[in-house]
């Protein structure tokens, strides 16, 4: 179900970050996630349907790197416009679930709104849509962004490196929007420089002492923070989770251990999901 106002990451621990990137899958998707799993930084790919359709391979590509793949629309309309002029909003979903659906890790397909445009009559018509929202977490909005402009302008790396580290300087922690790929207009994909700038930003974030989460490690972002002021990782469910837990983390990484469980329903049973302690982050996996 989605959220009336948007998911941001103000509940996130100081010094931690998010990475997202938007518009893809495009030429650059590839090398990034390839750049961020050898540095142990496992990101969230909002990715638009009809790209996602046109490089069928790179979602499980860039889902097999450890990285979290979202619904980024199909067509990267303006959400609000698109309702008000009589379209179709919850099309926009389900074809792109079509689309990504067998890449999304576990049960929750996290969506952002093309521009972040959101409202609550956008949320109703899609709450309606059990297709549309079943399983569905959104809008995930950011903290810290504008490498798009950067690129439009044909400024340099360096440049949006710096202001990305000024707004962190202020902000000290959040959901970082960039861009592999943009679905505004060709010259602005070919000008698109945001593989170098995830080279120059990282080890500068590394320098500093930032820590990195998955989307789905964020505290409360499932219910939109409605956690807020509870510890940062959700309290364990012990009602009756299984005596030994059969966990199987992802392939490229290192399970180091659980922190904790929780029961959750999925097709009228229940199934528990054990927070995964690994070498990069923490992130919530079935039990087998
Ligand atoms: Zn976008």
């Amino acid at each position: 179900m989605y959220q009336e106002q948007v998911i941001s990451g103000s509940l996130m621990e100081d010094r931690t970050l998010c990475l997202t990137f938007d518009d893809g899958p495009g030429p650059h998707t590839l090398e990034i996630a390839e750049y961020l799993t050898n540095q142990g930084i496992f990101a969230t790919f909002f990715m638009a349907g009809k790209f996602a359709s046109s490089l069928p391979d790179i979602p499980a590509r860039v889902r097999d790197l450890g990285h979290l793949i979202g619904n980024h629309t199909y067509d990267h309309p303006d959400l609000i416009g698109l309702l008000s002029g009589g379209g179709d909003v919850a099309s926009q979903i389900t074809r792109t679930d079509l689309v990504i659906g067998n890449c999304v890790d576990g049960s929750t397909t996290y969506f952002r709104p093309p521009y972040g445009r959101w409202n609550v009559d956008v949320a109703s018509v899609l709450n309606a849509n059990p297709a549309a929202s079943f399983g569905h977490v959104g809008p995930i909005h950011w903290d810290i962004e504008n490498d798009w402009w950067f690129w439009q302008q044909h400024l340099s790396p360096r440049d949006c490196m710096e202001n990305y580290m000024q707004q962190l300087s202020t902000k000290g922690r959040g959901i970082v929007l960039m861009h592999d790929n943009s679905a505004d207009s060709c010259d602005q994909r070919d000008a698109n420089r945001t593989l170098d700038l995830a080279r120059l930003l990282v080890p500068v974030l590394r320098g500093q002492g930032f820590r990195f989460l998955r989307l789905d490690a964020i505290p409360g972002i499932d219910t939109g923070g409605a956690n807020e002021g509870q510890s940062p990782i959700p309290p364990a469910d012990l009602t009756r989770p299984p005596a030994s837990p059969r966990i199987q983390p992802h392939p490229n990484l290192v399970l180091l251990g659980l922190l904790g469980c929780r029961a959750e329903t999925i097709d009228g049973a229940t199934a528990w999901r054990y927070l995964c302690e690994t070498e990069s982050y923490q992130h919530w996996s079935f039990c087998a």
